[in-house]
């Protein structure tokens, strides 16, 4: 039988997976579980088993959806021949919060980063060559201002300026 602190134990330590939360906080909420009514409990539980059951890859954009293609690539006020590289859904997200582009996405996965043995087959870079078509007006180049993403626009530009279409930075 595991101690009653066994469970509590560990409900820290899947927490301390999480980004930016460290084991200070994740003890910290872990706590703060064990004091909010149960109903509050298994409504996150249920959330997050949800979230994983529900949402899939749009396998046009590579975003995260619940319907494939996407709200976004489904869209018919969106102009298909413009399309913004981003390294990850969470830019999808902020930049539609900008209301400012009305173009398609399409999301990388991540940047280059030989140290880390990213390579361009570890991206969607192949999907988005397939993508290309002669009737692309523009590529918008929208990676981190990095050096992975830097080394990942170099790459994509003499990739894709040979197909034809116009090539923008953010
Ligand atoms: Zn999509």
């Amino acid at each position: 039988m595991p101690q009653s602190s066994d469970s509590l134990k560990q409900l820290t330590e899947e927490l301390s997976k999480l980004p930016g939360i460290g084991h200070k906080s994740a003890q910290r909420l872990a706590l703060h579980l064990l004091k909010v009514p149960k109903d509050e409990v298994l409504e996150l539980a249920r959330a997050l088993v949800s979230v994983k059951e529900k949402m899939r890859y749009c396998t046009s954009c590579w975003t995260f959806t619940e319907a494939d293609p996407c709200a976004i690539c489904s869209s018919p006020k969106r102009n298909p021949h413009i399309i913004c590289v981003v390294e990850e859904p969470s830019d999808v997200i902020a930049l539609e919060r900008t209301n400012e582009f009305a173009g398609l996405y399409h999301v990388l996965g991540g940047s280059l980063s030989p140290l880390d043995g990213i390579g361009p087959e570890d991206l969607k870079v192949k999907e988005l060559l397939e993508r290309i078509n002669p009737g692309m007006e523009e590529i918008i180049l929208a990676l981190n201002p990095n050096v992975e993403g830097e080394a990942t626009t170099i790459y994509l530009t003499r990739l894709l300026r040979p197909l034809g279409a116009k090539i923008t930075r953010l």
